[in-house]
């Protein structure tokens, strides 16, 4: 999940917005209309409305807390977060690393709820406190603090990825010492979540003749996706736990002078059948292309274009060190979204890992454990 529109930064901290967040943010503002309008008729259509928004910017700010409470409890223990973004569901914080014990985990999984809680009590506690039958301000306060109080207990159903898998996991993992199980398991209840969600969505579209059982489904839906994703990777962890990127990366990459031009490069590539090369300036390592950049440029283009204009320059780019394990390193290529990755000790290349390698690995190995 990218930010495709950034807002700025909070102690450091980026935030932006998926392209899908104004779907919820439209959603909201209408939904608040129309419950704000059944309150007190006789309000203004513009009231109304500058009321809805301003509660749902509201909302969306206690959103923010919540995953910025996440966001700072994993940096204060040394783990670095690239950013929170707001999407439909709700928010997420992209938080780049593993805990390094249970402990930790829990914090940084229980604080969200925690925070939502709190906000949630705050609102309730002052929308009491201000005097009288309904007005603005109370109506706003009673909602964000229900909301809130919802969006705690939600939070904390223990289905992975959801803050309560989480908080789920650390304790199995305190518990067991086993990281690897205590991410199945954790996930497994997760795709358990995300198949209720989606029956009872369907039976509440049905029955209830209501849109919000699809909304229940689609949440279902992303939880199942995400909690299966999940526990694939803790399957491919424990398979791989001893392997080290060293083990298989090539190390004989195919190189390319940063001069040449595309053309060139693609019969290359299609006499070789190799996938990446590395691009050389003064015979120097400065850079990796691969299909995917070549199919940036307009194939009329090809003959004209020096290959170093489209590479990826190595400076900047995402590496691993060759005794790192080989299953971070699969982490980072799909957090990263890319195929390749150079392997570099110190500042020295010492080869490339692919994708289309640790998938032969992999095959091999698991032919020959059959
Ligand atoms: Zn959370």
């Amino acid at each position: 999940m990218r930010s495709h529109i950034r807002l700025g930064k909070i102690f450091g901290i980026r935030v932006g917005l998926h392209f899908s967040w104004f779907l919820i943010a439209l959603l909201m503002v209408f939904s608040l209309s129309t419950q704000f309008r059944l309150i007190n008729p006789a309000w203004s259509t513009g009231f109304i409305l500058t009321l809805a928004i301003t509660t749902a910017i509201l909302f969306f700010v206690s959103l923010l807390l919540h995953e910025l409470a996440h966001s700072l409890m994993a940096r204060s223990h040394g783990i670095p977060v690239r950013e929170i973004t707001l999407f439909a569901l709700g928010g997420v914080s992209q938080i780049e690393g593993d805990s390094p014990d249970a402990k930790t985990e829990f914090r940084i999984a229980f604080v969200g709820p925690l925070t939502s809680l709190l906000i949630g009590l705050l609102c309730l506690t002052a929308a009491r406190l201000i005097p009288g039958a309904v007005s603005p301000g109370k109506l706003m306060l009673a909602w964000l603090g229900f909301i809130n109080l919802s969006l705690a207990i939600f939070n904390l159903i223990p289905g992975y990825p959801l803050d309560g898998g989480r908080v789920l996991r650390a304790l199995l993992w305190w518990k067991s010492g086993d990281v690897v199980r205590a991410t199945r398991i954790a996930a497994a209840t997760g795709q358990v979540v995300g198949g209720v969600f989606i029956a009872l969505g369907i039976v509440q579209f049905f029955f209830g003749a209501n849109y919000g059982g699809l909304w229940i489904s689609f949440i279902g839906w992303f939880l199942l996706m995400a909690a299966g994703e999940t526990r694939r990777q803790a399957g491919l962890t424990r398979a791989i736990r001893d392997v080290r990127v060293a083990d298989i990366m090539s190390h004989d990459c195919a190189t390319v002078d940063g001069g040449q031009s595309v053309q060139d490069l693609v019969e290359r590539l299609f006499r070789s059948g190799r996938r990446c090369f590395l691009v050389l300036e003064d015979g120097l390592v400065a850079g990796l292309v691969t299909p995917h950049e070549i199919r940036q440029v307009e194939r009329s283009q090809w003959p004209v274009t020096p290959v170093d204009s489209v590479m990826r320059p190595l400076q900047g780019m995402q590496a691993v060190r060759p005794d790192a394990p080989l299953a971070n390193a699969l982490q980072v290529m799909t957090r990263e979204n890319v195929n390749q990755l150079p392997v570099m000790s110190d500042s020295h290349l010492e080869g490339v890992l692919s994708r289309a390698e640790v998938l032969n690995y992999l095959q091999t190995r698991a032919e020959l454990e059959q």
